[in-house]
């Protein structure tokens, strides 16, 4: 990372059945940092070029020199942002990416071992190191809540039974938040792989035309993380607090590609409102850093619930990490290079 606030990497995951039955061939070349796309329809175009603080290649098996793991991605970047959340950022990972490119493997992955993605390895390594740096003057505090945004309205996956949207407010000192978000207190690892397993069971999913358990909401994972420190010299505490935001974004497609129709288009519009304003978030303030502006720019954050409710995450004293989620497939060519465009507005 380069001194700016955002780190930005892009993965590229292995053909599922699908595309491995009709033939696919891939039009992802990748080598150290730099990320190549070609345009299957114009073999003769020069491949299309990017570069990000990592490319992960992890379309091969992992026994490919070069391949990304989980583990691998989780040391480069959950691990640095949860080095910061220890220092007092706040903090901020989200994937990014086609539906079926990968965000939930990068940002949840599976049970099995050596399958976890980032959140899950954060949790454990958080309490690991709260262990680690337990002291008579440290105590340390772990507070979690869950929600998703379907259609600009904000649901708790913590709480089943509050049916119905919550309505987001603006603390004068905090920011935006959630009226009536559980926020529920936890001691361990396992505390938490339980809230998530049952958040997970609740959240939204529904079918459309590009993969029939697609997700159409945000799925934004909080954890507040406060430190506090005693001064034995003077008597007085100290607190760090930190808010550790892990979001799976909605599936970036355009809504023509899927087919989409009715209530599934105004799905995609508002996905795509958010995605939009997300990336204009990100690169005003990634524009920002690079020219060592001061804070005069306009950043659009009230433009979307995902944004003003990030935004504390994303601005100020806060450090940003994106994953770009990219199929390798050729008939996803479109898509995925408007994704590897957003990823590099990012930077
Ligand atoms: P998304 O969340 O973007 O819709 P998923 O994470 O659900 O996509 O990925 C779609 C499928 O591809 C899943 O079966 C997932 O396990 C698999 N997959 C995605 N990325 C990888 C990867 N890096 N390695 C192995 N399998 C992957």
């Amino acid at each position: 990372m380069t001194g700016a606030s955002v780190k930005v990497a892009v993965r590229v995951r292995p053909f599922n059945s699908r595309e491995v039955s009709r033939g696919a061939k891939c039009v992802i070349q990748m080598q150290d940092n730099s990320t190549c796309i070609s345009n299957p329809k114009q073999p003769k175009e020069m491949p299309k070029s990017f570069t990000f603080d990592y490319s992960y290649w992890s379309h091969t098996t992992p026994e490919d020199p070069g391949f990304a793991s989980q583990r691998q991605v989780y040391l480069d970047i959950g691990e640095e942002m949860l080095r910061h959340a220890f220092e007092g950022y706040n903090v901020c990972i989200f994937a990014y990416g086609q539906t079926g490119a990968g965000k939930s493997y990068t940002m949840m992955g599976k049970q099995e071992p050596g399958q976890q993605g980032i959140i899950p390895q954060l949790c454990e390594d958080l309490f690991k190191r709260t262990v680690d740096n337990a002291s008579p003057d440290l105590s340390f505090s772990v507070e979690v809540s869950y929600m998703e945004i379907y259609c600009e309205r904000v649901r708790d996956l913590l709480n089943p039974k509050s049916k119905g949207t919550l309505r987001v407010r603006e603390h004068p000192i905090m920011g935006p938040y959630v009226e009536d978000l559980s926020k529920l207190a936890v001691t361990s690892f396992h505390d938490i792989a339980d809230l998530m397993d049952c958040g997970n069971k609740a959240r939204t999913v529904a079918a459309t035309n590009m993969n029939e358990t697609s997700s159409r909401s945000h799925a934004v994972f909080t954890i507040v993380f406060t430190q506090k420190r005693h001064d034995q010299m003077t008597n007085l505490d100290t607190e760090k607090v930190s808010k550790i935001s892990l979001v799976d974004l909605a599936g970036s497609e355009r809504a023509d590609s899927s087919g989409a129709k009715g209530m599934r288009l105004k799905e995609g519009a508002n996905i795509n409102k958010s995605l939009t304003t997300l990336g204009k978030v990100i690169s005003t303030l990634a524009e920002m850093q690079n020219s060592k502006k001061k804070k005069s720019d306009f950043i659009p954050y009230r433009d979307s619930v995902l944004t003003w409710l990030l935004k504390e995450n994303l601005g100020g004293n806060s450090r940003t990490a994106m994953i770009a989620a990219l199929s390798p497939a050729d008939i996803n060519y479109e898509e995925t290079l408007s994704t590897l465009r957003y990823a590099d507005r990012a930077k």
